[in-house]
């Protein structure tokens, strides 16, 4: 059974780039996955080859057949996301955005009016790198990353792995507490959360923590540019240790990484002073994994 590495942050623009690439480039015999679809950042830096590719279906929002519906209001009650309104037209009709596709006005339908229709919301894709292979996605525009995309590039990756008999897969998470990032942690064997020296990154580190210790998944944390504010970055170390996180290392701000990640480098190979800091925080998190 392999076993999963996953790197997220509390928001986007913390690092994770730059330390999941590193990963990618130190990491032997893995699966490389990028769960954050929002992002094209791993897919620029990995620049993957792809290999297969398939429709990615997202949500099954309801739709109401106006011919069928007796206006009964019965679905407009019952939507607790408020998806079911009347148009202009007077016709029930249902926010494909707001519908959470629970069913339950379907359900609930005396007329048997409502079904729930399959959307295509992107591709996903198994792809060849310099680094390993890569499951990634994309989105079609104005569809959102979702739970059931990450679950499913996961679940992807874990398939490939036992059959290639590859011991390790490493995900690059998508920032925030939502529910991508709550498929992401789900299963994972140990989370690296990077963060940043200010009190919103502490603050932030504070939610994921408390989130990966709902799913009982053992942690890390890394602080990025921590020569910004080294009195946040010892309170942010304090608290990792006071919480049962492994702290795992501090980053040094470069201006040259932004560079690097531009330019289509991973800052690693390119940035000489992120280096040895991030060997060290690698092979802690392979020791913690
Ligand atoms: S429950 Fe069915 S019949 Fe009643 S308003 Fe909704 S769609 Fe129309
Ligand atoms: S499927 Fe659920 S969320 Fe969507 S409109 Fe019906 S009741 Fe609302």
């Amino acid at each position: 059974m392999s076993k999963e590495l996953v790197i997220i942050s509390g928001k986007g623009g913390t690092g994770k780039t730059t330390l999941t690439s590193s990963f990618a480039y130190l990491m032997k015999d893995k699966i490389i996955v990028d769960a954050d679809a929002d992002a094209a950042d791993m897919y620029i830096l990995m620049k993957p080859d792809v290999k297969k590719k398939e429709l990615f279906k997202g949500n099954m929002p309801a739709r109401i057949d106006t011919e069928k519906c007796t206006k009964c209001d019965i679905c407009k009650q019952l939507c607790r996301f408020d998806a079911i309104s009347i148009n202009d037209e007077g016709n029930y009709v249902v926010n494909e955005i707001k519908c959470d596709a629970c069913d339950l006005c379907r359900i609930a339908c005396p007329a048997d009016a409502i079904e729930m229709v399959e959307t295509i919301s992107g591709e996903w894709y198994e792809s060849e790198t310099k680094y390993g292979i890569m499951v990634h996605a994309k989105l079609y525009p104005g569809a959102e990353n979702s739970g059931n995309l990450v679950t499913m590039v996961k679940h992807r990756a874990h398939i490939l792995s036992e059959e290639k008999n590859i011991p390790y897969i490493l995900v690059d998470g998508s920032p925030g507490i939502g529910c991508p990032v709550i498929s992401t942690i789900s299963g994972a064997d140990f989370v690296v959360i990077i963060t940043e020296p200010t009190q919103s990154g502490l603050h932030d580190l504070e939610r994921v923590k408390k989130l990966c210790d709902s799913f009982k998944v053992k942690t890390g944390v890394v602080v990025n540019k921590y020569d910004l504010n080294e009195e946040v970055s010892n309170k942010i170390k304090s608290f990792s240790e006071e919480n049962g996180s492994v702290f795992l290392g501090v980053i040094p701000f470069d201006k040259s990484v932004s560079k690097a990640i531009v330019n289509e480098e991973i800052p690693y190979v390119a940035c000489d002073s992120i280096k040895k800091p991030i060997d060290e925080i690698f092979n802690k998190a392979m020791e913690s994994l």
